[in-house]
């Protein structure tokens, strides 16, 4: 049994949510969509996620045009 939630999820891009767990309740988080410029993937979340998502994205890509420089031609 599980529910689908594409309908009322409140994970749309523009919404304030309050985010709550265990330790910490976080208010007025507003979501957003990004996208990496590199490999087009999205993200859709909290603004601090996206950051995260943007920065591991910016440090992948350049982990891997690092190693085509170290295969270098
Ligand atoms: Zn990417």
């Amino acid at each position: 049994m599980w529910e689908t939630e594409d309908m009322d999820s409140p994970l749309q891009e523009g919404n304030v949510l309050d985010i709550i767990d265990e330790s910490s309740v976080r208010l007025y988080n507003e979501i957003v969509r990004v996208h990496c410029f590199v490999c087009g993937e999205t993200f859709l979340g909290p603004k601090d996620k996206a950051g995260m998502f943007i920065f591991g994205h910016k440090k992948f890509h350049l982990w891997e045009i690092d190693l085509d420089d170290l295969g270098g031609v």
